[in-house]
C-alpha cells in the first residue's frame, strides 16, 4: 500500500477489494467500501467531508486513516483551433506533469504522464532532457484524468500513455492504474480505448502479454536499422530490433491485439526510401499499423520535419504495402513538445 510521509494510506490507489479490506479492519460494514470507493471514483470527490452519507465519525476516522491525492492545475493552455487542452499539473510533493485532453470525432481521449521525467534517453524528446525524479503513484495518472474531466465538462472515453515517463518502467504502478480506470465499480473504461506506448522494454512486454488486458501496444520504432535507432534511442543498445519485434510478435500470438509502430520522422536521419524498403521488410507479416509523426522541435536538437516529409515516407510505405497514416497534429497553436512545458516551468 503506498502512505503519505504522515502515514496515510493513498487511497485512490486502493482497488476495491484492498479498500474492503482495510475498512473490515478499521471495524466498519463491507458495504462502506462500495459507497467509499464510488464517491472517489464515480463522484469524483476530493475531500471526505464531500462523502454526505457517511457519518460525521466515519468521515473524521476515514481522514485520519486515509489521504486522497488530487493535483493542481498550474497552467491550461487551450488550442482554438481544435480544442485541444494541455495541463501542466503540480503534484502534492511539488513536481510538475503534463497531460493533454483531445478531441476526435469519436470521443475525447486524455495523453497521460506515468513518470516525472524519463531515465530513457531518446535524443528526440524534451521528456529526458531534465533526467528522471520519480515514478507516479496509480492515483496520480488516474488523478490526471479526473481533474482534466472535471475542470474540462468533457466525458473522457479513451487514454493513451504516452505522455511524460516510460510505462514499462512503472510497470506495477500502471498495471494498477489499468485496474482502476477499468474497474466496473469506477470510471469504467474499457482497456480496449486504451494505449500503452514503449520505447521497448523487452521483458515487461512479455510480461504484459501474459496479462491478456485488450489494451493496444503502441511499439516507438522510429528506425528501421540498429545502427540508427541506437544513435537516437540509447534503449536499442539493451534490446535491438529484433528482440523488440520478437517481443511484439508474442504479444501479437497472446493477445490478438493489431500493434501500432511509432515512427518519428527526422529529416536525413529516417526519412529516405532506403528507409522505407527496410521497415516495410521488418514489419513484413504483422498485423500492424505505422503511425508517422512529424519529430517537434526542440530548442536543445536539431531535428526538424514537416508533415510534406511524412506524407513523402507515407507514400513509400504504401508503395511497399504497409498500412500507415500521418499522425494528425492537434493543439498546433498551443504546441509544445511532449515535457517542454514542465521543463519551462521547472528549469
Ligand atoms: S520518448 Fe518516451 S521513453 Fe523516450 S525519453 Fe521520451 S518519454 Fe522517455
Amino acid at each position: 500500500m503506498y502512505t503519505d510521509p504522515d502515514g496515510r494510506i493513498d487511497i485512490l490507489s486502493l482497488t476495491l477489494e484492498e479498500l474492503t479490506e482495510v475498512l473490515i479492519e478499521m471495524n466498519e460494514m463491507k458495504f462502506r467500501a462500495k459507497q467509499i470507493f464510488s464517491w472517489l471514483h464515480v463522484k469524483r470527490v476530493t475531500d471526505f467531508g464531500s462523502m454526505s452519507d457517511l457519518s460525521a465519525q466515519l468521515r473524521q476516522k476515514l481522514d485520519e486513516k486515509f489521504c486522497i491525492k488530487s493535483l493542481f492545475i498550474v497552467k491550461r493552455l487551450e488550442s482554438k483551433r481544435d480544442n485541444t487542452v494541455k495541463y501542466l499539473y503540480r503534484l502534492p510533493d511539488g513536481n510538475h506533469i503534463e497531460t493533454v485532453l483531445m478531441e476526435y470525432e469519436h470521443g475525447n481521449t486524455i495523453c497521460v504522464s506515468t513518470q516525472v521525467g524519463c531515465k530513457m534517453g531518446c535524443r528526440f524528446c524534451a521528456s529526458t532532457i531534465a533526467g528522471y525524479k520519480r515514478d507516479l503513484l496509480p492515483s496520480e495518472i488516474l488523478a490526471q484524468i479526473y481533474t482534466a474531466e472535471r475542470d474540462s465538462g468533457r466525458k473522457i472515453g479513451g487514454a493513451v500513455l504516452m505522455g511524460i515517463g516510460e510505462p514499462l518502467d512503472n510497470y506495477d504502478n500502471v498495471i494498477r492504474f489499468l485496474e482502476l480506470l477499468s474497474s466496473k465499480d469506477g470510471m469504467n473504461m474499457s482497456l480496449r480505448h486504451v494505449s500503452l506506448s514503449t520505447c521497448g522494454l523487452v521483458p515487461k512486454i512479455y510480461e504484459l502479454a501474459k496479462l491478456g488486458l485488450g489494451l493496444t501496444l503502441s511499439i516507438s520504432l522510429h528506425a528501421s536499422d540498429n545502427k540508427s535507432r541506437s544513435e537516437i534511442m540509447p534503449v536499442n543498445d539493451r534490446y535491438n530490433i529484433d528482440e523488440l519485434l520478437k517481443a511484439c510478435r508474442e504479444y501479437f500470438k497472446i493477445t490478438g491485439r493489431r500493434i501500432s509502430f511509432e515512427y518519428a520522422l527526422i529529416d536525413g536521419h529516417n526519412d529516405s526510401r532506403e528507409d522505407a524498403v527496410r521497415l516495410a521488410k521488418l514489419l513484413d507479416g504483422f498485423v500492424c499499423h505505422v503511425n508517422i509523426i512529424p519529430v517537434n522541435k526542440i530548442k536543445e536538437r536539431n531535428f526538424t520535419s514537416d508533415r510534406k516529409s511524412a506524407q513523402r515516407f507515407r507514400g513509400y510505405l504504401e508503395e511497399l504495402g504497409v498500412n500507415a497514416t500521418v499522425r494528425r497534429t492537434l493543439g498546433a497553436d498551443i504546441d509544445a513538445a511532449c515535457g517542454q512545458l514542465r521543463r519551462e516551468y521547472e528549469i
